[in-house]
């Protein structure tokens, strides 16, 4: 049973106000509330066994590193891998491309070599690409978007070369909303044996996961968007490729025997954890998936996908907007433009009436430049938002269009 009022009393924060007026919390794209009972197991965590992991022979430090490696082995679980060896604990998204970025850039890629990306990347899947090309000669290609905001698949087949090392797509775009097919372009890639990651920021938390089934080398995505704690995300990346990439940082836990002269390595996936982890940032993480496993991503997904037509039909009744990322395979986020106002004008007029949405580029530049826009309103919905919800943006909206017109 899907009970949005019981799923809504989960989340503290949601019964707050905000200038006197009930919150709607359109901004979780950029980062998702806190169920209790995440909230709890990271206090828990804090109140009652706190202790640093895989460090010491006492009690506490047991209990954490037990909770810890049951962390991993739920992340495992939730996104079908098949060892907890191919799960690392990262500080998010951005942490995890980095990662790969530099290390996989270490051991495979030379001076003129080719990196394919999609035009609907985050700077998270751009920067560190384009650093990393910077750094060893090797050159970034781009596949591009459709007018409706789909990738340009044609292009894929196009821009793979013989040079191609590496093919690095979003799962869902957080600018426009845009669900890319994500098994398609592996299986393109794969026919050239080019590996892809695939950054599941925006993915992750929206629908089923499986990166067995998708056959995914690397996905990637942030605790802070899937209703767990900041400073915690992911990376999977498959066996073979983690065990040959060297380590990215040097420190504690990732080493096995360290001298003057030489040092040996930890094994997976301690090779990439060096120092202290957010250990308890992933313990409350895991809390998170249990949550919304136990809600369950089917209600999930239906539900969100009910807020989406809802929203699109209500608003494009109220006449003057411009939506981007207008195919139909999109996640609950709607991104778009009212008449000739700026995007900060309209989000300031809604923030006083209790609504938070996001304005600006949304971390994707190049998205933006593609439309010949510098920003969009952005609404990210999810399974804890309401129809009436949406009733108080349009509102909202009409006040924009009234005061700025
Ligand atoms: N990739 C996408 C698609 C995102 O939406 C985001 C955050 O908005 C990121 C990467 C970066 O995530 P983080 O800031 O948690 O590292």
């Amino acid at each position: 049973m899907f009970d949005i009022n019981k799923i809504r009393s989960d989340f503290p924060v949601l019964a707050r106000e905000v200038y006197g007026k009930p919150l709607v919390y359109f901004d979780n794209g950029a980062t998702t509330q806190k169920p209790a009972r995440v909230i709890d197991a990271v206090r828990e965590a804090y109140d009652s066994y706190y202790s640093n992991i895989h460090r010491g022979v006492h009690a506490l430090s047991d209990i954490s590193s037990g909770k810890y490696e049951n962390a991993r082995e739920k992340v495992r679980a939730f996104i079908n891998a098949e060892s907890k060896k191919e799960i690392i604990f990262t500080a998010g998204t951005t942490a995890s491309i980095n990662l790969v970025a530099f290390s996989f850039g270490e051991r495979y890629i030379k001076k003129g070599d080719e990196v394919l990306i999609t035009a609907l990347e985050h700077h998270a899947n751009i920067v560190p690409w384009q650093m990393m090309c910077e750094r060893k000669g090797a050159v970034l290609k781009v596949i591009p978007i459709n007018d409706d905001g789909s990738l340009n698949l044609e292009k894929v087949n196009e821009l793979i070369t013989g040079k191609t090392k590496i093919l690095a797509v979003t799962h869902v775009s957080n600018a426009i909303g845009v669900i890319n097919p994500v098994k398609e372009i592996i299986e393109a890639a794969h026919k050239h044996n080019i590996p892809v990651l695939v950054d599941g920021a925006q993915g992750i938390q929206h629908g089923h996961v499986d990166v067995m089934d998708l056959e995914a080398d690397f996905y990637v995505f942030s605790g802070h968007k899937v209703y767990g704690p900041t400073g915690i995300g992911v990376l999977y990346g498959k066996r073979k490729w983690l065990e040959d990439m060297p380590p990215y940082q040097g420190g504690g836990d990732m080493v096995d025997r360290v001298s003057f002269e030489k040092t040996t390595y930890n094994e997976l996936p301690f090779k990439f954890e060096a120092g202290t982890t957010n250990f308890v940032g992933a313990i409350g993480m895991a809390e998170a998936l249990d949550y919304i496993g136990s809600i369950g991503m089917d209600n999930i997904s239906k539900h969100e996908n009910e807020l989406k037509h809802y929203a699109k039909e209500r608003l494009e009744q109220l006449g003057g907007l411009t939506f981007y990322g207008t195919t139909a395979n999109t996640i609950s986020i709607l991104s778009f433009l009212v008449d000739n106002i700026h995007q900060y004008d309209a989000g300031m007029i809604l923030d006083k009436m209790g609504v938070a949405i996001r304005t600006g580029s949304h971390c994707a530049q190049p998205v933006m430049s593609r439309f010949g826009i510098d920003g969009t309103i952005r609404a990210s919905m999810c399974f804890y938002n309401t129809k009436e919800e949406i009733d108080i943006l349009c509102e909202g909206i009409e006040k924009v269009k009234m005061m700025m017109l």
